[in-house]
C-alpha cells in the first residue's frame, strides 16, 4: 500500500478493511479521529472496487451510530411472552452457561434437535464446520431462500456460476444481457463494468419486469412477465439454432452436445449416454459421439473423429440414439417459436427475434483473438485464445421462481450455444471455479451416522448426482428439518431455510429443541407468510411450553427476530471484528487472480458486544467439539484470529481459511503451513491478498489442462479431467429413472414423489408455468407482484441508518398507469393487495418502468412498529409495508397435502411467483399492524436526529 497509516498533524488515523454494508465486499479506507470514524472511502488499490464506494458503503459510519445496537446478552424475562421484547440483561457468562448446558444435552442425546441457520453472513466455512463437529444435519445458510437456482443451475451446467465465481468480461465484452438483475450483489464492479461497456459503444440489454437499477441505463429493456424468462431464453435459442448462429466448435469440444443419448424406453440406460465402461460422471471419454468420417459411434474427443452435432442414429447393438444438441434443438424449434414465447412472456415477437439475432451475430462476427498460447485437455497446443464477446448474467429475478432451476439451465445452454464461456468478452470463471460438474462434495447421506457426541462424517451441504446422495430415511422420509435433499427437493445445494420454522412448529418430520439463527430476520422480511410465522413462533403446546422450545438469535441490532427470541447474543458490526472472505466459502477472486480478504477491528466493540465468530469458537471449546479442542478436550484456539491462522482443512492438507502469506515466513500461497503473522501481513497489504494466474491459464479453464493441473495441485479441485459442460443433464435423468422404477438403487416411496420427478427433472431445459399459477385462480389473481433491491439499502439492514433512511424511508407499490387506470387506482392512492394467502394495504405509485401485468416494491423496507428502535410512528412502520405477508410458504400439493412453495428441483424459495389482485382502499396507512415493540433493555434512547424519529425532520 502506498498510503501511510496515519496522517501527520491531523490527529487522524487511516485503516483499511472490507466493507459489509452489502455483500459486494469492496475494499475500504476508514479515517478515524478521536476514536470515532470520520469518514469512509473506497480503497483505490482494491481489486474489487478500485476505489469506488456507494451510498451504503460511505454510510457505514452511521451503522456505528445506530440507536438499534444491542449492548448485552438478553434473556426473555420469566413469564414474558415471545414477541413482547421483554428481556433481562444477563452476563455473557450466564449466556454461555445456558447455551452450553442446553447444547450439551442435545448433543449427547439427539444432535439433530439443534437446527442452526444463518442469513446473509459470509462465514459459512466456520458455521458449517461448527455444526458438522456438533453432529447435526440441520444446518444451512440463506442460499435456499436467495439464489440457489442461479448457483445450482449454472454449476450443474457449466461448472461455475456468477457473481463471486464468475461474470461478464467487462474489459472486452461488446454485448451484455442481464436477466433478472436489479442492483446486483456484485455492485460496484458492475457499475465500473457498465461504464466501460458504454465507453466502448457496447450494448447493455436488461431483461426484467422492472426497469430499476442497471435497467435505468440499459440500451434496451425487455419487460418480461415474472417467471417467464425461461420461455424467453428458449425462444432466443430457437432463433439462434434456426439461423445457424451457434458455435459448433465450442459445442463439440467443450460440451456434451455431440454425445449420444439412448432413446429406447424402458431400459436401465434410457435417457443416459450410450457408453462403454464403468459409469463416471467426469470421464467423458467413455461416452460416444457419431463419427461422420466412419459413420459409426466413436469415443468422445477421440483422435481423428469428426462428431455429428445433430442427428438420430442406430448403434451396433440396435439402440436408437440422438445427440444432446439434437434434443435441445428439437425442443426449442418445436416448442418455443417466437410467437408462442411472445404470448407467454408479453415480449413482442420482433424484439425476441432481433435481440437473439444481435447476440448471435455479435458472437459470430466480432470475435476477439488474444496472442495467448495454451494447451487443451487432449494435448492440442493453441497459439491464441479466441472469444465471442457476448456476456450473459442472471440473478435473483431468474432464480426465485419455482421454475428457476430449469430457467438457469436454459440460460447456461444459451451461453454454451453462443460459445461464450471463459473466453475473452464473454462470461469468465473466477478461481476456485470451474469445478467438476457437479462439484465433488456430496451431502451427508446416511442418517445412521447421526449419533450422540459424534461429528458428521461429511459436510451437510453438497451436490448430489444420484438418488443415493439424498438424505432420507430407509422409508424415504426426509431426515433434515427443512426437508432438503429429500425426494421432494433432491438437489437442495443450499438447504431450505424458509421451511424451518413451519416444519419445526408442526414437528414435521420431527420436533427440534433449539433453533439458532444468525443474521436472519426470520420473523419479518426473511420469511414467507410473515404473519403466520409470527404466530408459529408464539404458539404453545397444551402444557404451556413453546412449540419451538428455544430460540437463540445473534444480531448486532434490534431486528424483529430479536423480539421473538429466548436468548439474544449481541454481535458486533463489521468495523469491530476480524472476518475472513475465504476461498473455502465465498471469495472475491478476479477472472485472472485468486483474491481473498479480511476485516480487521477498526474500533473496539462496545462493552457487552462480542463477534459471533468468537462466540462460536468459545462455545465449541465449552462443548468440547472435536476440531476445536485437543485430545484432552481442552480448547485449541484462543479466539477467532487464532483459529483463522492455525486451523487447516486436514492434517495432511495445509490449507486454511486464508490463501495469502502461508508457510512459516509467509512465502507460500493457497497451500502452506500456518503463518503466525498472516493476519498482520493482510493488514499491511490493505486487508486483501491477490495472486495472479499466468496468462496461459486465464481462459478456457474447463478444458485448459495446465489450469486444471494447477488447480488440482493447489487443491481447488479434486480431479483434473476436462470439465465438459452439460447441454443434457444425466443427473436429472437418473432421478427420472428412479421415478420410473427402471433404475436399480434408491427409489421414491410415493406416487406423488414419482410424479414430481417425472414432471420437473427433464434433462433438457424447458419452461413450465410457476407452480403457484396452477394452485391459485389466475383470473382472479391476475397481477404478478415482486420486489427489487434498492441501491441505497441492503435488505432490512439499513432502516436503522440515519443517512440511508433519508434517501428512502417508505416503499410504494409501483404500478403501471395502464393497469392502474383499468382497475380504478390513482397515483398515490392507498390500495388493498390480496393474494390467495393474505391481504395487505399499501400506497400505490405510478411508474412506466414496470411491465403492465406486474406490480413491485422495494424489499425489506416496511418495519414492525418499534423494531430497530425506530419511533413507532416512523414511516417505515406506518407507511412502509411488507409483501411477504402475501406469500405462502406452502402450496397445496393437489392431493390434500401441502408442499413448500419452492422449486421442486433445488428447493429455491419461489418469492417471485406471487399473484395478487388490487383495489382502492378507503383507509390510509399500511396494514397489517402489530403491537408496537418497546425499546430493549439497555438500549440507547431513541434519538431525535435527522429523520430517525418521525417527529423531527431536518430543514
Ligand atoms: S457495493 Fe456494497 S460492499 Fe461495496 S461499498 Fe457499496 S455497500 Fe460496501
Amino acid at each position: 500500500m502506498t498510503e501511510a497509516p496515519t496522517q501527520a498533524g491531523t490527529g487522524q488515523e487511516v485503516k483499511y478493511t472490507t466493507c459489509y454494508m452489502c455483500s459486494c465486499r469492496c475494499g475500504i479506507k476508514v479515517t478515524i479521529e478521536n476514536g470515532k470514524i470520520r469518514y469512509i472511502q473506497g480503497n483505490p488499490d482494491h481489486p474489487t472496487n478500485k476505489g469506488v464506494i456507494c451510498a451504503k458503503g460511505s454510510a457505514g459510519i452511521m451503522k456505528q451510530e445506530s440507536p438499534a445496537r444491542i449492548f448485552s446478552p438478553l434473556l426473555r424475562r420469566e413469564g414474558a411472552e415471545r414477541g413482547a421484547a421483554d428481556f433481562e440483561q444477563i452476563s455473557w457468562e450466564r449466556a454461555y452457561d445456558i447455551l452450553t448446558e442446553r447444547l450439551k444435552k442435545i448433543r449427547s442425546t439427539d444432535p439433530k434437535k439443534l437446527a442452526f441457520f444463518t442469513g446473509r453472513d459470509q462465514m459459512q466455512a466456520l458455521t458449517g464446520y461448527f455444526t458438522k463437529q456438533f453432529g447435526t444435519p440441520n444446518f444451512a445458510a440463506h442460499g435456499g431462500f436467495c439464489s440457489v437456482n442461479m448457483a445450482a443451475g449454472m454449476i450443474y451446467s457449466i461448472g461455475g456460476t456468477g457473481w463471486e465465481f464468475g461474470g461478464p468480461d467487462w474489459d472486452r465484452t461488446r454485448y451484455v444481457v442481464l436477466f433478472g438483475v436489479a442492483e446486483d450483489h456484485d455492485s460496484n464492479p458492475f457499475k465500473i463494468g457498465i461504464s466501460k461497456l458504454k465507453d466502448r459503444g457496447g450494448k447493455l440489454v436488461v431483461i426484467n419486469p422492472v426497469r430499476s437499477g442497471y435497467g435505468a441505463v440499459a440500451d434496451e429493456w425487455l419487460p418480461v412477465k415474472p417467471g417467464t424468462d425461461g420461455a424467453l431464453i428458449l425462444g432466443f435459442l430457437h432463433v439462434i439454432i434456426k439461423n445457424g448462429l451457434y458455435d459448433r466448435d465450442f459445442l463439440v469440444s467443450r460440451t456434451n452436445s455431440p454425445q449420444l443419448v439412448v432413446m429406447d424406453e424402458g431400459w436401465e440406460d434410457e435417457g443416459l449416454f450410450w457408453r462403454e465402461g464403468k459409469f463416471d460422471d467426469n470421464d467423458h471419454s467413455q461416452n460416444f459421439v457419431w463419427d461422420l468420417n466412419t459413420n459409426s459411434p466413436k469415443p468422445y474427443m477421440g483422435k481423428g473423429v469428426k462428431p455429428a452435432l445433430m442427428g438420430t442414429f442406430k448403434t451396433p447393438d440396435g439402440k436408437t440414439v440422438k445427440t444432446s444438441f439434437q434434443l435441445l434443438a428439437e425442443r426449442v424449434l418445436n416448442d418455443y417459436t417466437p410467437e408462442r414465447v411472445s404470448a407467454i412472456t408479453g415480449t413482442p415477437v420482433e424484439q425476441i427475434v432481433r435481440v437473439a439475432l444481435e447476440m448471435g451475430v455479435v458472437a459470430r462476427d466480432e470475435k476477439i483473438t488474444l496472442p495467448i498460447e495454451w494447451t487443451d485437455a487432449w494435448g492440442n497446443h493453441h497459439a491464441t485464445v479466441t472469444g465471442n464477446p457476448v456476456a450473459i448474467h442472471g440473478m435473483r429475478g431468474l432464480a426465485a421462481h419455482s421454475n428457476g432451476f430449469q430457467t438457469v439451465r436454459a440460460m447456461s445452454s444459451l451461453m454454451m450455444a453462443l460459445g461464450t464461456i471463459d473466453r475473452p468478452g464473454g462470461f469468465r470463471h473466477k478461481p476456485p471455479y470451474p469445478r467438476p460438474i457437479p462439484p465433488c462434495p456430496k451431502p451427508t447421506d446416511d442418517p445412521s451416522l447421526i449419533k450422540p457426541n459424534t461429528p458428521l462424517a461429511s459436510p451437510q451441504l453438497g451436490f448430489p448426482t444420484k438418488p443415493e446422495n439424498l438424505m432420507v430415511n430407509p422409508d424415504g422420509t426426509p431426515v433434515r428439518i427443512d426437508k432438503a435433499y429429500s425426494w421432494e427437493f433432491p438437489l437442495t445445494a443450499h438447504g431450505m431455510m424458509h421451511n424451518v420454522i413451519t416444519n419445526a412448529h408442526r414437528g414435521d418430520p420431527y420436533k427440534i429443541d433449539t433453533l439458532m439463527i444468525f443474521m436472519a430476520n426470520m420473523a419479518w422480511n426473511s420469511t414467507m407468510n410473515t404473519s403466520g410465522v409470527i404466530e408459529m413462533l408464539k404458539d404453545k403446546e397444551p402444557d404451556g411450553s413453546y412449540k419451538i422450545p428455544f430460540l437463540v438469535t445473534s444480531d448486532a441490532f434490534f431486528s424483529e427476530m430479536v423480539a421473538f427470541s429466548d436468548l439474544v447474543l449481541p454481535d458486533t458490526t463489521y468495523l469491530e471484528r476480524y472476518d475472513v472472505i475465504s476461498l473455502l466459502d465465498r471469495p472475491i477472486s478476479e477472472f485472472d487472480s485468486v483474491v481473498d480478504s479480511i476485516r480487521q477491528p477498526i474500533l473496539s466493540p462496545p462493552e457487552g458486544c462480542e463477534p459471533f465468530q468468537e462466540t462460536l469458537i468459545k462455545l465449541a471449546g465449552r462443548l468440547g467439539l472435536p476440531g476445536f479442542c485437543d485430545d484432552a478436550g481442552k480448547p485449541k484456539f484462543t479466539g477467532y484470529k487464532d483459529f483463522v491462522i492455525n486451523w487447516t482443512v486436514a492434517p495432511d492438507t495445509p490449507m486454511g481459511f486464508l490463501a495469502g502469506w502461508r508457510g512459516k515466513d509467509g512465502d507460500d500461497h493457497i497451500i502452506g503451513e500456518p503463518n503466525p503473522s498472516q493476519i498482520d501481513m493482510y493488514i499491511k497489504n490493505g486487508c486483501f491478498f491477490q495472486f495472479e494466474l499466468e496468462e496461459a491459464i486465464q481462459y478456457n479453464r474447463n478444458i485448459n489442462q495446465e489450469y486444471l493441473n494447477w488447480a488440482l495441485d493447489h487443491k481447488l479441485i479434486r480431479r483434473n479431467d476436462p470439465i465438459i459442460m452439460r447441454i443434457y443433464s444425466e443427473v436429472l435423468q437418473r432421478f427420472r429413472l428412479a421415478a420410473k422404477g427402471t433404475r436399480p438403487g434408491r427409489q421414491p416411496a410415493t406416487k406423488k414423489q414419482r410424479d414430481r420427478l417425472l414432471k420437473y427433472f427433464d434433462p433438457v431445459p424447458f419452461w413450465y408455468p410457476p407452480i403457484e399459477d396452477g394452485a391459485v385462480d389466475t383470473k382472479k389473481y391476475a397481477i404478478h407482484a415482486i420486489t427489487q433491491r434498492p441501491m441505497p439499502h441492503y435488505h432490512s439492514w439499513d432502516s436503522q441508518n440515519a443517512w440511508l433512511r433519508q434517501v428512502m424511508g417508505q416503499n410504494f407499490l409501483y404500478i403501471n398507469p395502464l393497469k392502474a387506470q383499468a382497475i380504478g387506482v390513482a397515483d398515490m392512492d392507498w390500495v388493498w393487495v390480496e393474494s390467495s394467502h393474505g391481504k395487505i394495504r399499501a400506497q400505490a405509485k405510478f411508474s412506466h418502468a414496470v411491465q403492465p401485468d406486474t406490480v413491485w416494491t422495494w424489499n425489506g423496507m416496511g418495519k414492525m412498529r418499534g423494531a430497530w428502535n425506530l419511533d413507532p410512528k416512523a414511516e417505515e412502520a406506518t407507511k412502509g409495508f411488507l409483501l411477504n405477508h402475501l406469500i405462502a410458504e406452502e402450496l397445496s400439493d393437489g392431493t390434500g397435502g401441502q408442499v413448500s412453495n419452492s422449486d421442486p428441483i433445488t428447493g429455491q424459495a419461489a418469492w417471485y411467483d406471487l399473484r395478487v389482485r388490487i383495489w382502492k382502499a378507503d383507509e390510509e396507512g399500511s396494514w397489517p399492524q402489530f403491537t408496537p415493540l418497546k425499546p430493549l433493555a439497555g438500549m440507547v434512547k431513541r434519538p431525535d436526529i435527522l429523520q430517525y424519529s418521525s417527529k423531527k425532520r431536518r430543514g
